[in-house]
């Protein structure tokens, strides 16, 4: 498209660049579904920016809704949560550089710890008492303490808590099963959970909030949840477990900013994987895969436009994508939706995980930072 059309449809105010729209009242309707299924606390987990759906929208809504703690990876997260005032608690639990004790303490947030040298760091450093949650590992050995190794992490945080460097306020787990809904599969990290929060007890620790859930033991294992429940997917919409209707929390839209008539056997895209098979329209749209777009070949990829499914045809560029509509002549300016809540024609974040090969999760996390991001 050539400067002159992008002014005028900018002028005619057709012009929307693509946009990526976080819908609150999608967050608020999937925290009612987490609290219809528990009892315990529920702590909104917002990291990689909201799962891609922007950390600060996530929080609110959640906490609006009834979520009583917030959770990320980093400091630096939890930093930016407390400047959008989110006051609720909030727990960080990787530190690849460390634990800043100074930093956690004066943004208020906990921090989990989860080795015996991460808490002996820890200590080292910290003038007034940190907030910590004892991370233990139930099974994924992807972080948290080895079991061999609770009872000289347990030991350590009794001196530093007497000490008054420390408070235990929490023991964590994490369950290794996220996609499956198998309660008989949960059972030896329940039951580690159960262990670790006797032996934190037995060590005069009182008895700190346990969590092990995420969102797939939310929604399907009640014996996971303990204290609290770390749901982090299901609050934009997507369950692991595949076995509850969630709200689809963001719409990715984009105008046609191209449309031609083609004839029969016109190749499309790099290297012309695919040729039209008969007279048709192509239109382009203004994403690729430096946007998030998978370039993986998607042969029943397709998406919305006025309720109904245009397939994406040829190679995935990396700023565009052409969509065949056959005899629809959509003129530029017209709005197509990549994925929204599903429903229709509308293509789903799980329609586009399985024409990828992948989850859900890495579609919208992958969006990238060309898209505009815009509120409901
Ligand atoms: C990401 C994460 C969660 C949330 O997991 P979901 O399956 O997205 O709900 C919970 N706990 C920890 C430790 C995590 O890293």
């Amino acid at each position: 498209m050539n400067r002159v059309s992008v002014a005028l449809e900018r002028r005619s105010g057709a012009w929307r660049p693509p946009t990526l729209q976080t819908l609150p009242s999608a967050v608020a309707a999937n925290v009612a579904e987490m609290r219809a299924r528990t009892a315990s606390t529920i702590m909104a987990v917002v990291k990689a920016d909201g799962y891609g759906h922007g950390a600060v929208t996530v929080a609110r809504a959640a906490v609006a809704a009834g979520a009583g703690w917030l959770g990320t990876t980093s400091v630096a997260e939890a930093s930016a949560l407390r400047a959008a005032g989110l006051a609720v608690p909030i727990l960080t639990w990787l530190h690849p550089s460390g634990i800043d004790a100074e930093a956690a303490a004066a943004t208020g947030v906990d921090v989990a710890v989860g080795s015996v040298d991460e808490l002996r760091a820890l200590l080292a450093q910290a003038a007034s008492p940190v907030r910590i949650h004892l991370h233990m590992d139930t099974g994924m050995s992807r972080g948290g303490c080895p079991r061999g190794r609770w009872d000289e992490l347990i030991g350590l945080a009794r001196r530093g808590q007497r000490a008054r460097r420390v408070r235990v306020v929490g023991v964590m787990g994490h369950l290794p099963l996220a996609d499956r809904a198998d309660p008989a599969a949960n059972a030896s990290a329940v039951a580690g959970m159960h262990e670790a929060r006797r032996a934190v007890r037995a060590a005069g620790l009182g008895s700190p909030l346990a969590h092990l859930a995420a969102t797939s033991g939310t929604l399907t294992d009640p014996a996971t949840h303990f204290g609290m429940v770390r749901v982090g997917a299901g609050l934009v919409g997507i369950d692991p477990s595949g076995t509850v209707e969630m709200h689809g929390a963001s719409r990715l839209t984009a105008p046609i900013v191209h449309t031609t008539a083609a004839p029969a056997g016109t190749p499309v895209g790099y290297a012309g994987t695919y040729v039209t098979d008969r007279a048709t329209h192509l239109s382009v749209l203004p994403l690729g895969y430096a946007d998030g777009i998978p370039r993986e070949r998607l042969p029943q990829a397709g998406v919305e436009i006025r309720g109904r499914r245009f397939p994406i045809v040829g190679r995935v560029s990396m700023d565009q994508i052409v969509i065949d509509t056959g005899a629809e002549a959509f003129p530029v300016g017209t709005s197509a939706t990549v994925f929204g809540p599903e429903g229709g024609a509308t293509p789903g974040l799980r329609d586009w995980a399985r024409w990828a090969g992948t989850i859900p999760h890495t579609i919208v996390t992958g969006i990238g930072p060309r898209v505009r991001r815009s509120i409901a």
